[in-house]
């Protein structure tokens, strides 16, 4: 999708296992792109300072994060790294989940936001919690009726 493109070419460092077998994927709804975009600015900068500094002798230097899968998981982000990393990026990214139960998944506001749902557990807004529900509804007529004329239908050949 080209959300998700777009935030692997703004930062290819954080996300070069893309395309391997090390990344996972990213399968998180649109309103969150702006949450997980300032997480990865953060921990590109983070890593940068520290590489930056180690050319004055003022640190060790920092093993470049990459990111092996960004998902939603019981409506909450997570945001899994197979490299790198430090005490302040992990606080990084616990921030960033904590604040995903607090915007909606689809359409990123953070007005009216729940998490919850039969079924799977999901966050979101109640304006996108019934554009859901009733896609879903229409989703499963048109699987019924698909059903059913297959059913009519595969029987004559
Ligand atoms: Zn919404």
């Amino acid at each position: 999708m080209r959300i998700q493109k777009e935030l692997y070419e703004k930062y290819p460092k954080l996300f070069s296992a893309v395309g391997t077998r090390e990344f996972v994927g990213c399968t998180i709804g649109p309103g969150w792109f702006p949450l997980v975009d300032v997480l990865c600015k953060l921990i590109q900068n983070e890593v940068d300072f520290a590489n930056e500094q180690k050319k004055y002798g003022n640190s060790a230097g920092m093993e470049q994060v990459v990111v092996g899968q960004i998902k939603e998981k019981f409506g909450g982000l997570r945001f899994y790294t197979n490299k790198g990393g430090s005490t302040q990026i992990a606080g990084m990214i616990q921030m960033a989940e904590a604040m995903s139960w607090l915007i909606c998944e689809e359409c990123g506001t953070t007005k009216n936001v729940k998490t919850g749902g039969s079924g799977r557990i999901v966050t979101l807004c109640n304006r996108c919690r019934r554009r859901m529900a009733i896609c879903n509804w229409f989703s499963y007529m048109m699987w019924l009726v698909k059903s059913r004329l297959m059913a009519i239908f595969g029987k004559r050949k």
